[in-house]
């Protein structure tokens, strides 16, 4: 059986990625190709998240002892809570054929693209930065401090774009939609041409 790819998708808070990832997920296209890792977390529960799907929520003493027990094939402090992918999940899913969906921020992405030659590195972002600002400043779920930190993360990572393959710009969800479907399909369709479908 082939080997699946790694497909990560990164950007900065406000762009509009985990809207598309989850529409991707949703795809009938892709239900039987992609899988999404679901990454460990010590960030609370938001409204709707649930456990296992959306992330595995942990305390910062079982974040780290898992990481000191090399669960993880990267982990990076994103805002103030720590993110870790889970290594063996994600083997595991390659080994089975399966392409892997990765959501992480652009340190993780760095890590990960090292050990992943093939890793398919996809950045989503906004037309501009006053775009990206009035759509953080919308949410309204930020106080002052945690909207500057958002932003000056975002400017770090924006910073970074050039590493990726390929950078969809968001300003229409439909057409960004359709653009990374395409990339996809590219990347994943010689493994399996039912995928063209
Ligand atoms: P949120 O808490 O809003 O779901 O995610 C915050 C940020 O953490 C996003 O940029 C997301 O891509 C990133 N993230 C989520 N899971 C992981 C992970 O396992 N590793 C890394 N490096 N970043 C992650």
């Amino acid at each position: 059986m082939k080997r699946g790819k790694i497909i990560i998708i990164s950007g900065p808070s406000g762009s509009g990625k985990t809207t598309l990832y989850k529409k991707l997920l949703k795809s009938l296209k892709f239900k039987k190709k992609l899988v999404k890792s679901v990454s460990v977390t010590t960030r609370e529960k938001r409204k709707g998240e649930i456990e296992g799907r959306d992330y595995f929520f942990v305390s910062k003493k079982m974040f780290f002892y898992k990481k000191k027990a090399g669960h993880f094939l990267e982990s990076q402090p994103v805002f103030d809570n720590f993110y870790g992918t889970p290594k063996k999940n994600v083997r595991d899913l390659l080994k089975r054929g399966k392409n892997v969906l990765l959501c992480i921020d652009v340190k993780g992405a760095k890590v990960v693209a090292q050990q992943f030659k093939s890793a398919v590195k996809v950045f989503i972002k906004t037309e501009n930065w006053e775009e990206l600002k009035k759509r953080l400043q919308a949410r309204g779920s930020d106080d002052e401090r945690s909207m500057r930190l958002r932003l000056k993360i975002a400017k770090d990572e924006l910073k970074e774009q050039s590493m990726y393959d390929h950078i969809i710009i968001n300003s229409n969800l439909n057409k960004a939609f359709s653009e990374l479907t395409q990339i996809i399909k590219e990347e994943i369709s010689f493994e399996d041409e039912s995928c063209n479908a």
